[in-house]
């Protein structure tokens, strides 16, 4: 078995090994998916033949391997007559199997697995113009299926490229490449100096619109000079890379994460991988570069990731989160507008009570339940939160935290 046709998925510990003769293609003729592996048959004029591997993060709602082959019968139901479900095991696991036959107008046959692993659901799907020549191929392909722990440090031509949008991939290639010229290990650092060299994705625009510049970092930008030891593919990326992005992240980002998922994962103080040292030493202030990042991905419409209106921390850096229709705000700032409320002296926090008047512009009122009286607000005095409101969540948060205490 030479290693070239074993392909890998290192970050989800999974490996399968591709029959003789197959080749890496990177265009889907189900092109609305990003197949993390896709292979097809060649040199046969017999029978053309594929096989694609699609995986997704569980997120919230998580989906059972049953429910994902039953959600490809439904989009399959136009071309195939016939489809049947089979209780299998795939690499150790336990799997749904889904075969379509008798398509119209067409000897097509596919075959698909479900399965769940490493909080992903993963799809592997085999079509083929000629069942009887490609099922041999496609049963000692299912069966080479390897299920294992994420690998503690992996390589680029391992990853897993389906999760990571093209801008948040080009952050952690450039910052491994940084790394590796520089003889470090990567880290955030090199992340945010990725990011800061980069010119493309929301997190690259933010931070030169915070002033950061390749000068102030003091760091070369990654070059493409000729090192002949040097291979892209070879470069490995440590587990910690992976648990910021994965761990920290996916909270917001469910299917794709991006660049600036990135950099509020590194932004936060719990992330795993260092980096908010380095902002400072750009000359960037916390509180600046989330107050950017919010505005930006307001502008996106990303809606998984939400911040508070008022101060502009992130949901993952915050206890609670307490939405309305037009604003966020956390526990920190509902904190704030009690002590305000019960004329104590807050102990920090951006929160005042608004005393002017009614904005011709804004609307001037509470953005929980529209009162115009007895409102609190922060320094833009975009946002509102009236007293009666400020009780309200303040019970909602200390419920909360009663909860956390029980447990
Ligand atoms: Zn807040
Ligand atoms: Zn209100």
């Amino acid at each position: 078995m030479s290693s070239s046709k074993q392909a890998k998925l290192a970050d989800l510990g999974l490996s399968i090994t591709i029959p003789d003769g197959w080749q890496r293609i990177t265009h889907s003729i189900w092109s609305e998916h990003h197949p993390a592996m896709h292979y097809q048959a060649n040199g046969t004029d017999e029978a053309h033949a594929e096989c694609e591997l699609v995986c997704s993060r569980q997120g919230n709602v998580q989906v059972s391997p049953r429910a994902a082959a039953e959600a490809i019968e439904r989009e399959l139901a136009e071309a195939y007559a016939k489809f049947e479900y089979t209780d299998t095991r795939l690499g150790g696991e336990p799997a749904t199997r889904l075969d379509c036959t008798e398509a119209f107008g067409a000897p097509e046959y596919m075959r698909h697995y479900c399965l769940e692993h490493n909080h992903h659901l993963v799809r592997l799907r085999f079509i083929t113009t000629n069942r009887a020549v490609s099922e041999p191929e496609f049963d000692a392909t299912v069966a080479s299926i390897r299920l294992g722990d994420p690998a503690t440090e992996c390589v680029f031509g391992e990853l897993a490229l389906v999760d990571y949008a093209p801008a948040a991939l080009e952050c952690v290639l450039a910052g491994s490449v940084i790394a590796h010229q520089r003889g470090e290990k990567l880290s955030g650092r090199h992340l945010i100096g990725s990011l800061v060299h980069g010119d493309s994705g929301i997190a690259a625009s933010i931070l030169q619109s915070l002033g950061a510049t390749a000068e102030r970092l003091g760091w070369a930008p990654p070059c493409d000079d000729d090192d002949s030891d040097f291979d892209i593919h070879r470069l490995p990326v440590p587990k910690s890379v992976f648990s910021l992005l994965t761990s920290v992240v996916p909270r917001y980002a469910r299917d794709t994460i991006r660049s600036h998922h990135v950099l509020l994962g590194i932004l936060s103080k719990d992330n795993v991988a260092g980096g908010p040292d380095l902002l400072a030493e750009l000359g960037i202030g916390l509180a600046e570069a989330r107050a950017a990042l919010a505005d930006e991905i307001g502008q996106e419409r990303d809606t998984r990731c939400a911040f508070c209106n008022f101060c502009r921390k992130p949901r993952f850096d915050v206890k609670l989160l307490v939405p309305s229709a037009f604003s966020h705000i956390c526990d920190e700032c509902i904190a704030s507008c009690k002590a305000l409320l019960d004329d104590r002296q807050p102990s920090h926090g951006v929160m005042r009570r608004y005393t002017g008047a009614e904005k011709s512009h804004v609307f001037t009122g509470c953005g929980y339940c529209g009162d115009k009286s007895n409102l609190f607000t922060a320094a833009s005095e975009s946002y509102f939160i009236c007293g009666t409101c400020v009780e309200r969540t303040s019970a909602i948060a200390e419920r909360q935290k009663e909860n956390t205490h029980a447990r």
